[in-house]
């Protein structure tokens, strides 16, 4: 079996191949961390985007979007805290010369902990057979449990640390853990900092009249300096959400890990506003809401879990993350805040503005409490396209590369192949190309025999594939075979259109939320 690295690497090259993610401007070598879709990937992306914003938008009455200007008042950064406290702890390794955020080499060797229990566990399971008990494994056996006081207690520590402030009592956890660094192996670290993730740029032509800009980084101030725009234009009631997409920019310390963490990336994130002292009911609400959204996905639901918040952002009395089972591990997907009246209350401030919401039933005038969903669209990328790509063994002993995306996000949903290049069989497939492509995307491919060509689809993720043969002359039938099956079904050209939309509806998809 491939291990991590493996199974990452090939998930890189495999986007590149087919059209999904390339390298920003590779002819010049790249740019670190910023990536380009391709025209492939461009079509997996809108359509993740598409789905999100019809559960979000168009199945709540109560939630509605916008799309916000990515240059704001730079005031807006003073009042939101992102000028003084968006910062990464960073840490360097004076012989390997490398960067590390300091929390997150604390973060790695208590992955690695856990770990450690998975094995632990595994070899259990493996020598109780089927009399074994997980749950009271882990509570009781000395070993696992001794790894896990020493995470849990390593991550509080660190919490700690970065909650007061106090630098050097980071280095001196990873010191206490031994960490070394993973290119040089030494344990020769530099004292640790803080960074400011933000890009600066400058708006106006002279240089002493410009005004100093940032790109945002994050896409939620756009939507609570619109706040009251919307609420009133929009004769919103409380609760409400509006919901955004766009892109946000961070200059992050260590980019690595492909198209997980991005100097440029894009957020969806939605903000629900409600009456101060709910916020819990919502809270646990949208973790379930957006989890079944998750798994609504069918990327299996023990790939994800919750992750609370040892240490909460300065805006937050709550606050926990969806994580996904990455190539690499679980990881951050996607955040649920509870953000009290934070934001809206700092923008007050630093305008002299009232951002507050009339309650009809209560008499009274009040500043909302918040509830955020944020995921990045680029990390959805990588959990669908990754969970997506397997390797098979045939039954005939052949193996095949299969990108098993959910139909709903495929970028092309049907390939139509015309068995031999003669016979008016190409006829017929572009006459079939020309009634779908007004549905959805398909592409007409007539290049080498038509294994190769199931194969080429599979491996670019094309649900289905619409064979025109020698019989389709006489009765206006077709092969249609699926992809994850690769079982094939012979059907009337006309049913063809109603076959496949059933199969892609975004409705029959979300439904599944509900089940
Ligand atoms: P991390 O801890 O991984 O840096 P974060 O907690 O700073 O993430 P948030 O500020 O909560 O992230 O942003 C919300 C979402 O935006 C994250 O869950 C993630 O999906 C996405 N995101 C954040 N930073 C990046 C990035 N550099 N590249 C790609 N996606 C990102």
């Amino acid at each position: 079996m491939a291990n991590q690295d493996d199974q990452f690497k090939k998930v890189i090259s495999h986007a590149k191949e087919y059209g999904y993610v390339f390298q920003s401007s590779e002819i010049y070598d790249g740019l670190s961390a910023v990536y380009d879709y391709g025209q492939n990937g461009v079509e997996l992306k809108n359509n993740i985007r598409n789905y999100w914003w019809k559960a979000m938008v168009q199945m709540h009455e109560n939630i509605v979007g916008i799309d916000a200007a990515i240059f704001m008042h730079p005031t807006t950064w003073k009042a939101s805290g992102h000028v003084d406290a968006f910062n990464d702890p960073l840490i360097d390794n004076k012989d390997s010369k490398k960067r590390y955020r300091a929390d997150v080499l604390i973060e790695d060797y208590v992955a690695k902990l856990d770990a450690k229990i998975e094995k632990e566990i595994k070899k259990a399971s493996k020598r109780f057979g089927e009399t074994f008990d997980e749950e009271q494994f882990v509570t009781t056996n000395p070993r696992v449990l001794g790894y896990k006081e020493k995470g849990t207690l390593a991550l509080k520590r660190l919490a700690q640390a970065l909650d007061n402030e106090e630098l050097d009592k980071v280095k001196a956890l990873i010191e206490e853990l031994e960490i070394v660094c993973p290119v040089s192996g030494s344990k020769n670290w530099t004292d640790v900092k803080q960074f400011n993730l933000m890009f600066g740029t400058k708006l106006g032509a002279s240089a002493d009249s410009a005004m100093d800009l940032y790109l945002r980084p994050e896409t939620a101030q756009g939507i609570f300096v619109n706040f009251l725009n919307v609420q009133k234009t929009g004769r919103m009631k409380i609760p409400f959400g509006i919901a955004q997409t766009g892109k946000a920019f961070r200059n992050e310390i260590v980019a690595r890990q492909f198209i997980f963490r991005m100097r440029e990336f894009e957020q969806m994130e939605m903000q629900f506003f409600i009456k101060p002292g709910t916020q819990k009911h919502w809270y646990e609400y949208w973790k379930k809401e957006r989890l079944s959204w998750h798994n609504s996905l069918g990327l299996g639901e023990s790939n994800f879990r919750f992750h609370d918040h040892e240490k909460l952002a300065h805006y937050a009395d709550a606050a926990c993350d969806i994580e996904f089972k990455f190539p690499f591990g679980f990881k951050e997907l996607e955040g649920i805040h509870s953000r009290t009246d934070f934001d809206l209350s700092q923008h007050e401030k630093y305008t002299g503005k009232k951002l507050q919401y009339f309650d009809p039933e209560e008499s009274k005038s009040y500043v909302p409490y918040v509830l955020e969903t944020s995921i990045g669209l680029d990390r959805m990328f990588l959990a669908v396209f990754s969970n997506s790509l397997q390797e098979e063994e045939l039954e005939n002993g052949s193996r095949r590369v299969v990108l098993k995306l959910p139909a709903v996000l495929a970028p092309t949903k049907a390939a139509v192949l015309p068995l031999v290049k003669k016979d008016g069989l190409p006829e017929i497939a572009h006459k079939i190309v020309e009634d779908l492509k007004w549905e959805f995307n398909v592409q007409y491919d007539e290049k080498d025999a038509v294994g190769r060509r199931y194969r080429r689809q599979d491996a670019a993720g094309t649900p289905f594939c619409i064979t025109i043969d020698h019989d389709t002359l006489a009765d206006q039938t077709v092969t249609i075979r699926h992809r994850d099956s690769m079982k094939q079904q012979r059907v009337p050209i006309s049913e063809l259109k109603s076959l496949i939309k059933e199969q892609i509806d975004v409705k029959n998809w979300l439904m599944k939320m509900r089940s």
